[in-house]
């Protein structure tokens, strides 16, 4: 399946579960959008960051299905604790499925297969743990992360993953403080 992301009510984002009547709506990835993909960072980084927050990163062989990839390759997958992932993978891509495993109820992890959201309250959360955690990855960090979503089409109500992340999203940040989920600053 083509990527195709659907605009979300009512602040963020990009839902693994598409609501109702947003099923192939707007918010496209361009295409030859130009994102950071793992082939440019390599696996080491994420493999470290994921691993110290307790989940595995699973390479995929080029050209191999990626097992629980919601999206559709190259798009990261999710199965319980495991995050799988090509090197054309986009690191957005990886970030983001691996902060639905963070953010899940923990004794929910285990049963996730594919599609790890549980309600837009946990999308708006991951989109923004994807972002915070996007520092921890040298060759990448913040300001790339937000561009990379806005190119890939991610869908903001504010217009651009930066406002939203800046100016939209006190739930998310109080979801995440809430569950002690983010990283405390350096
Ligand atoms: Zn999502």
């Amino acid at each position: 399946m083509n990527a195709t992301f659907p605009a979300h009510p009512p602040s963020a984002l990009r839902a693994s579960s598409p609501l109702p009547g947003e099923i192939g709506g707007e918010g496209t990835a361009a295409p030859g959008a130009t994102v950071v993909r793992i082939a440019d960072i390599g696996f080491e980084a994420p493999s470290a960051l994921l691993a110290r927050h307790g989940l595995e990163l699973v390479r995929v062989a080029d050209n191999a299905a990626i097992p629980g990839s919601y999206w559709g390759e190259p798009e990261a997958g999710v199965i319980a604790s495991r995050v799988y992932a090509r090197a054309d993978t986009p690191v957005h891509s990886l970030l983001h499925e691996a902060c639905h495993l963070l953010v899940a109820d923990p004794a929910r992890r285990a049963a996730i297969h594919t599609d790890a959201s549980d309600s837009l309250e946990e999308e708006d959360a991951t989109c923004y743990l994807q972002i915070v955690l996007a520092d921890a990855v040298p060759g990448f960090g913040r300001a790339r992360a937000l561009a990379d979503m806005d190119a890939w089409g991610y869908s903001f109500r504010l217009g651009s993953a930066r406002a939203w992340f800046e100016r939209d999203a006190e739930d998310a940040r109080a979801f995440l403080e809430a569950r002690g989920l983010l990283p405390r600053p350096a």
